[in-house]
């Protein structure tokens, strides 16, 4: 009886120590309701380096006292151990089988339903005008900021979905930890300027059909959707701005496959790019709609625009350049969720006269 007991305890010991934190393994920010401060020491009084948003990565390097000290990215400090838990690799089912891609349809463009798993494929891109140089330190940081910003988005967005749905497949974006989606090429065409013109379309079409093998892609990573992040090296300068060549604004036949892609630049309006920025251009792929200007092919009417620009709501789709650079302070509305087809109807549909979603215009393949 006794060693029944005892083979137990050990049993049990065990268990808990394979649960434990282990120096040099990953672990995921738990227990908090948004984000958990990393602190310059071990102590709840100690400055603090950057906030670390609910879900998100890190790797411990050490254990004492009930503290941790973890690497997040560039940073390294101290979070009380409760906040932790150890990574695990998510079992996810897509919504339908590899086989027959739902994302090769025009209508939706390659990013459809948000509740899906989502591959993110980063193209460090030159263009006709900008260029990247990773001897420098300058371009590691930015490539290193736009990892950041990425990170921080896909987490903050996934969290968004699950308010509406219990099992969202989340994002696979890390280009470090996945060498596959990380490309590099230098374009001809002078992409920082090219917002709207047609040309700049065939130029990525072109280039991803070629080089990049978007069905292994989704294969490999068990995906439904596949979003493109083409990083420029622009310069602070209020020329520039971020923009996404998303389906939403055009007609696109339906069994033409067409790649959504987020031409991220490093600052917008003065400013250096934070998380929102990355969230509001992807928000675009799964068919969220500006709310900060409306034009003649959106189905936000410009009395509601108008509205918007008097009270100033904090929504992801109506300004993201002042959310604060550590994590998505913005909001994602009932508008929002309800353009990226996570609710069948909101309040201000009827109150404003919102347009249909691209789910409601093309529900086919929906
Ligand atoms: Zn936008």
């Amino acid at each position: 009886m006794k060693t029944r007991i005892l083979s137990l305890l050990f049993a049990l010991l065990l268990l808990i120590s394979a649960s434990a934190l282990a120096d040099g393994s990953r672990a995921v920010i738990a227990n908090c309701k948004e984000y958990v401060t990393l602190r310059k020491s071990a102590s709840s009084n100690a400055k603090s380096e950057i906030r670390m948003p609910l879900g998100e990565q890190v790797t411990v390097l050490e254990k004492k006292n009930g503290w941790a000290k973890v690497q997040y990215f560039d940073r390294t400090g101290y979070v009380p151990e409760k906040y932790l838990t150890p990574w695990q690799e998510t079992a996810y089912t897509p919504r339908k089988s590899v086989s027959g891609h739902p994302v090769y349809c025009g209508n939706y463009g390659t990013a459809k339903h948000i509740e899906g798993r989502t591959v993110v494929v980063a193209i460090f891109a030159d263009d006709a005008t900008t260029s990247w140089n990773f001897n420098r330190e300058a371009d590691q940081h930015t490539r290193l900021r736009n990892r950041f910003n990425l990170s921080v988005a896909c987490t903050w967005l996934t969290e968004q979905a699950r308010r509406y749905r219990p099992n969202p497949g989340g994002f696979v974006w890390d280009w470090r930890e996945h060498g596959d989606l990380y490309y590099t090429h230098a374009f001809t065409e002078d992409i920082v300027h090219g917002f709207g013109n047609p040309s700049i379309n065939t130029a990525f079409n072109s280039y991803i059909h070629e080089n990049i093998p978007t069905k292994k892609l989704l294969d490999t990573y068990n995906a439904d959707n596949i979003i493109y992040m083409l990083y420029l090296n622009a310069p602070n300068s209020q020329d520039y701005r971020s923009w996404t060549n998303a389906v939403l604004y055009s007609e696109v036949p339906a069994d033409k496959y067409v790649p959504e892609v987020c031409v991220i630049v490093p600052y917008g309006r003065g400013r250096e790019n934070n998380p929102a920025v990355l969230a509001h251009e992807m928000l675009h792929c799964f068919g969220a709609y500006d709310l900060y200007e409306t034009n003649p092919s959106s189905p936000i009417p410009q009395k509601y625009v108008n509205y918007l620009l008097n009270h100033k709501p904090n929504d992801l789709m109506n300004h993201c350049y002042f959310s604060a650079f550590d994590i998505v302070t913005v909001e994602f509305s009932e508008v929002d969720a309800y353009y990226v087809g996570l609710t069948d109807t909101c309040a201000a549909v009827k109150k404003w006269g919102l347009g249909p979603t691209i789910f409601q215009k093309h529900p086919a393949n929906n």
